[in-house]
């Protein structure tokens, strides 16, 4: 459906988005996560139209944003940071002008204001002033505006950004509904966000794609370098870490701070994708140290996260 191939922009000297390169299928829900300042929003402007590349191509479906950005732009549906809602207006009044731009009218239009209001959760407020909402109802109402004409690709920047944990939950079980039809691509830095909304997830550091894949690929990723937690008694700190270093597999070993008189303890580091334990055990078994704790550290999104975005 979606296809960006070494996606560059600059501003002046400053590469805010160096060569990324993208597929997204129909129908995926996926999540732009990193920190402040990587890129996120400059990716999404690019893809919705609003920013020229300085290199790279969008393709989404038969489209090229060079060659046909306003074709690119009837399929998406674009929700910004900040919606810009004209706030004196009836959240009515406001549909129905974006339904008009939008060439609809009659029962067409009355047809979809009644489908967006059921859809948005907005049946309720259909006729009260933008301005009097709350910023979680002010976000349903721009989500509305960005589904008004029926995009096949919704694209959302930061959706739930300071609004409080009921909206969040809100928010996210309409876009959740919305995913179950169109393609949405949304961008956060909150991990339970990313976690709890999409099928995937890209983590954008420094205007780079330095990970991708669902919660649980990125998890479990064959890359990733476990740590190991290690206690002996009856070993030197130095025995144990000159014994455990030359151990398939081990990439690196640290002392840690004694918990205890005669306790040794030591972290660690396995070679990407390798488990070190068995080796470990056998290296251990032909001394006559006593192991009293082995612990593979769980990898989490944000131990991931920490760890491919830390310099940031
Ligand atoms: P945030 O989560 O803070 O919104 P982001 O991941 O969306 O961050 P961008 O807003 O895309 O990141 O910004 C990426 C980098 O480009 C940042 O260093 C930012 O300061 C810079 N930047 C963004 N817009 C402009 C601009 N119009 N002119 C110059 N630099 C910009």
């Amino acid at each position: 459906m979606i296809h960006v191939e070494g996606l560059t922009k600059y501003y002046d000297e400053f590469c805010a988005v160096d060569h990324i390169d993208l597929d997204i299928k129909g129908g995926e829900i996926v999540g732009l996560l990193g920190p402040n300042g990587a890129g996120k929003t400059t990716t999404l402007r690019m893809l919705t139209g609003y920013f020229q590349p300085s290199a790279g191509d969008i393709r989404v479906k038969e489209h090229s944003i060079h060659q046909d950005s306003l074709a690119i732009k009837r399929l998406i549906g674009y929700l910004p940071e900040s919606a810009p809602l004209y706030k004196g207006m009836l959240v009515y009044d406001y549909l129905e002008h974006v339904a008009r731009i939008r060439g609809l009218d009659g029962a067409a239009m009355a047809q979809r204001l009644f489908e967006l209001a059921d859809m948005c959760g907005l049946r309720g407020i259909m006729h009260k002033t933008i301005d009097t909402l709350s910023k979680g109802l002010k976000q349903r109402v721009g989500l509305a505006h960005a589904m008004m004409s029926d995009p096949e690709i919704l694209v959302l920047d930061e959706p739930t950004s300071g609004l409080d944990p009921n909206q969040i939950v809100e928010i996210r079980e309409i876009i959740r509904k919305i995913g179950e039809q169109k393609t949405v691509i949304l961008s956060t830095h909150i991990l339970s966000e990313a976690e709890a909304t999409c099928d995937r997830i890209v983590i954008i550091n420094k205007g780079r794609i330095v990970a991708d894949g669902s919660t649980q690929e990125l998890t479990s990723g064959k890359d990733r370098q476990g740590r190991v937690q290690l206690g002996f008694m009856g070993a030197s700190t130095e025995a144990v870490v000159d014994r455990l270093k030359g151990v398939p597999g081990v990439s690196a070993v640290t002392p840690q701070t004694e918990e205890a008189p005669g306790l040794t303890r030591v972290q660690v580091l396995c070679q990407p994708g390798v488990d070190a334990r068995p080796e470990i055990y056998q290296a251990v078994k032909a001394t006559d140290w006593v192991l009293v704790e082995m612990n593979q550290e769980a990898q989490t999104l944000e131990t991931i996260f920490r760890e491919l975005t830390r310099e940031s």
